[in-house]
Formats: C-alpha cells, structure tokens, sequence
C-alpha cells in the first residue's frame, strides 16, 4: 500500500514504493544529525531500510 503523503525518491529502501515515488508507511520519522539542524542535509529519514 503506497502513502500519497510521503513522497520519496530513495528507491534503495526498502520501504519505497518502487513503481511510484512514494513510502509504503503509514508513518516515518524524520531525524537530525546535526544539532541545531540547519539545513536539509541535516535531516535524514530515520526510517530508511536496506532493501
Ligand atoms: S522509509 Fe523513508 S527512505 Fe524509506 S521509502 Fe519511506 S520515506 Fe523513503
């Protein structure tokens, strides 16, 4: 089942949708690796798995 909300391009994962850019959950966390965060690449999808 693919999330219309959670559109993401990282197809190694093992949560993407593959056929669409899209998650298949319901939920993800976003995290940060930098504190204060101050630019995207200070943000991470904390729950990317290896496909
Ligand atoms: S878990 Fe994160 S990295 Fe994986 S498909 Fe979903 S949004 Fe993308």
């Amino acid at each position: 089942m693919t999330n219309n909300s959670i559109g993401c391009n990282v197809t190694e994962c093992k949560h993407h949708a593959k056929s669409q850019n899209l998650c298949t959950l319901n939920h993800i966390e976003v995290v940060k690796h930098k504190e204060p965060a101050t630019c995207a690449e200070c943000t991470d999808c904390g729950s990317f798995l290896k496909g």
